[in-house]
C-alpha cells in the first residue's frame, strides 16, 4: 500500500512531534497512533534525554496500545513516525500485533545523515523493520517530508539544517 495524500497530516504531526522533542533537548523523533477509521488515539515524541534510552515513541505507543486496545483493533491501527522504527521499537511493534507503519525518513537514511554529521554508531544496528518483523506491512520513505526531518537532525547535532 502506497502513502497517501489523506495521510500526510499524520506524518505532519509526528515532524511537529520530532521538533518539540528537540525544543525540549530531546532527539526529534515524533509518532502518533491512528486506529482503522483513521481516527488519533495517542501520539508521543522522543524523551531519552532524561537518561532512559529506551524511551521512543514508538515504543510508548506498542505499550499503550496493549493495555488499550484489543487484538483486532490493534492490527487494524497505523503507526505512522518520523524515523523508521529501531529494531527494539519495530519488535515491541510486532509482539503487540500492531498493524502497519509508515515512515517519513528510513534508518537506512538516518544512518547516513548521522554518519555525515560525525555522530557516533547507535549501540543497535538500524536494521530495517521489515528485517525484525517481517509479518509488519510497511511504508516509506515519504520524500515531501524527509527535507524537514533531516534538517531537524541536522540542528540537533549542531548544523542548520
Ligand atoms: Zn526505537
Amino acid at each position: 500500500m502506497a502513502v497517501q495524500d489523506r495521510e500526510l497530516p499524520y506524518l505532519r504531526r509526528c515532524v511537529e512531534l520530532a521538533a518539540e522533542a528537540l525544543a525540549d533537548g530531546d532527539e526529534p523523533f515524533g509518532s502518533v497512533l491512528v486506529d482503522g477509521n483513521g481516527t488519533v488515539l495517542a501520539e508521543d515524541r522522543n524523551r531519552v534525554a532524561g537518561g532512559d534510552h529506551t524511551r521512543h515513541p514508538e515504543f510508548e505507543l506498542a505499550r499503550w496500545s496493549a493495555t488499550r486496545m484489543t487484538a483486532a483493533e490493534r492490527a487494524a491501527a497505523t503507526v505512522y513516525t518520523s524515523g523508521e522504527h529501531c529494531p527494539m521499537c519495530a519488535a515491541a511493534h510486532a509482539w503487540v500485533g500492531l498493524g502497519r507503519i509508515v515512515y517519513v525518513a528510513s534508518s537506512a537514511q538516518l544512518v547516513t545523515w548521522l554518519a555525515a554529521l560525525g555522530v557516533p554508531e547507535a549501540p543497535v544496528r538500524a536494521l530495517p523493520v521489515h528485517e525484525v518483523a517481517p509479518g509488519v506491512t510497511v511504508d516509506g520513505p515519504v520524500p515531501e517530508l524527509v527535507g524537514e526531518v533531516r534538517a531537524l537532525h541536522h540542528r540537533a547535532h549542531g548544523l542548520l539544517g
